[in-house]
């Protein structure tokens, strides 16, 4: 996990099994139809392929994909959370290996979510090498005006990984419930979409002023008040509720506790020492 201050203005995610359930394509039936070898990138090797054969692969992959694409279904709290970002002000995008067609069908299933939503979208119909290769993300930070480091690049493969680093973007490896982590690669490991808010939330800037009171909550519950004289914790106080109501808790909470109080560490007084 990172362990150093970062800033987040856009997150891109890929497509299939970050916005989308897990599942839906089936690539080893995919290599199977096209003659592609066993753990072999589809795409390239489609490429290496002669102009014919070429061709026929690309129709046998793109009637796979749109059949899967019919199929699929938005994953938990993909909706939530893309909508809740552009709330926030961060820049959404979508990076993906598949058609456009397919992502624009597979939006269709979505009830809250289309293609507007999503500030650029990357494609393979993009002309930009496809991920792992780096070039897509800096197509993407380069539409949104972005430094390519305040970019999250969200995905469920290494691929995503690959690109994201290769890129100078931040990673997060989407690890489903159950699932083996993947080893110590990307910057960040999330069990769910609702924990990439919580990243995010920790990488945008600060206003000026006082601390947010959520920051602020968070900070002071990881502190402990050992001298006797105080009568009173620091505390958050009460008035007009919350900050950002809405966004869900609980099960981010530990990712978030424990980034805040790596980025506040070196700007407030830290355990058990006096204000
Ligand atoms: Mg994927």
């Amino acid at each position: 996990m990172r362990a150093t201050p970062y800033r987040i203005d856009a997150v891109i995610f890929d497509f299939d099994g970050t916005l989308t359930r897990p599942g839906a394509l089936d690539f080893e039936a995919i290599r199977r139809a096209i003659g592609c070898p066993p753990g072999e990138p589809i795409l390239e090797f489609l490429a290496g392929l002669p102009p014919e054969a070429r061709r026929d692969g690309q129709a046998r992959l793109d009637a796979f994909e749109a059949e899967a694409a019919a199929a699929s279904q938005p994953n938990d709290g993909a909706e939530g959370t893309v909508h809740r970002l552009r709330a926030a002000g961060v820049r959404v995008g979508v990076i993906s290996r598949n058609s456009l067609a397919s992502i624009k069908r597979s939006l269709r299933n979505f009830a809250g979510l289309s293609l507007a939503d999503f500030e650029v979208v990357v494609s393979r119909d993009t002309p930009a090498s496809p991920k792992p290769a780096p070039d897509g993300l800096h197509l993407a930070a380069e539409l949104l005006g972005l430094d390519i480091s305040h970019v999250l690049m969200v995905g469920d493969h290494a691929h995503d990984m690959a690109a994201g680093a290769a890129a100078g973007a931040l990673t997060a490896l989407l690890v489903p419930q159950g699932a083996e982590s993947a080893g110590d690669g990307p910057d960040f490991l999330v069990r769910t979409l609702a924990e990439v808010e919580e990243i995010v939330s920790l990488g945008r800037p600060l206003p000026q002023g006082k601390l947010p009171k959520d920051l602020l909550e968070v900070y002071l519950s990881g502190l402990e008040f050992r001298d006797p004289s105080v009568l009173v914790a620091a505390g958050v106080g009460g008035g007009r509720g919350r900050a950002r109501r809405g966004r869900p808790r609980g099960a981010g909470a530990e990712v978030r506790s424990h980034h805040l109080r790596r980025r506040l560490g070196g700007r407030l007084p830290g355990h058990g020492e006096r204000q």
